[in-house]
């Protein structure tokens, strides 16, 4: 599939998944980070790595995401400026980040620092009990393949994600599609056609 506006090998250039927990973020970002050799970076997942290393990030940040609650803006900064300091080409793929204004505005900065433009900013859409439904299923899944479930993936901790997202995250919603940025995907269904329809609004 060729597409003029889609991805181009070595420039910078960033895309950011935002949608609500549950809605399938992750997944969808992997594959089209791997379709257009884009370099996902996951705050949940480096956040989670942390934790699992007991690193003093992680000691200091356990009980946050146990709790379901945002960890401070001014660490989720300083993460991502390291990170994007150190690539040589910024051709990134953000999942999970950012999820708050101050973050957003934050990362506007840092991107024009480093002559890195947003190209994209894919907004799963999926209603409040299926993300529920889902999050649940996938702590279930987890214990299930024998593996330790994350610890936010019950449903009292997923209801207070879901509040958090209502309250800090979606305002970017807004953000992004005053800037002409935001482009809304329906989230239901299965893998393959939301990727599919991930594919086509990016065209
Ligand atoms: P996720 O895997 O994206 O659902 O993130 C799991 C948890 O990590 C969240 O519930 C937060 O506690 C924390 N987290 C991840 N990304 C951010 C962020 N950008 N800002 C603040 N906290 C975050």
């Amino acid at each position: 599939m060729t597409n003029k506006n889609m991805p181009v090998q070595g420039r910078n250039q960033v895309i950011i998944f935002l949608g609500p927990p549950g809605a399938g973020k992750g997944t969808q970002a992997e594959r089209l980070a791997s379709e257009f050799q884009l370099t996902k970076i996951s705050t949940g997942d480096i956040l989670r790595d942390h934790v699992a290393r007991q690193s003093p990030l992680g000691q200091q940040i356990a009980p946050i995401l146990k709790s379901g609650q945002l960890v401070p803006d001014d660490i989720l900064i300083a993460l991502i400026r390291d990170r994007l300091a150190n690539m040589d080409n910024i051709r990134v793929i953000f999942d999970g980040f950012p999820r708050t204004l101050a973050q957003a505005g934050a990362l506007d900065l840092l991107l024009e620092e480093l002559g890195a433009p947003i190209v994209a900013v894919p907004l799963l859409e999926v209603p409040d009990q299926l993300l529920i439904d889902r999050i649940v299923e996938r702590g279930r899944q987890a214990v299930q393949r024998g593996e330790t479930p994350r610890p936010d993936d019950n449903e009292e901790t997923a209801r207070e994600r879901q509040i958090v997202y209502h309250r800090e995250t979606q305002p970017l919603i807004d953000y992004y599609a005053a800037r002409g940025h935001l482009k809304p995907v329906d989230g239901e269904g299965s893998m393959d056609d939301v990727y599919g329809r991930i594919r086509q609004t990016l065209g």
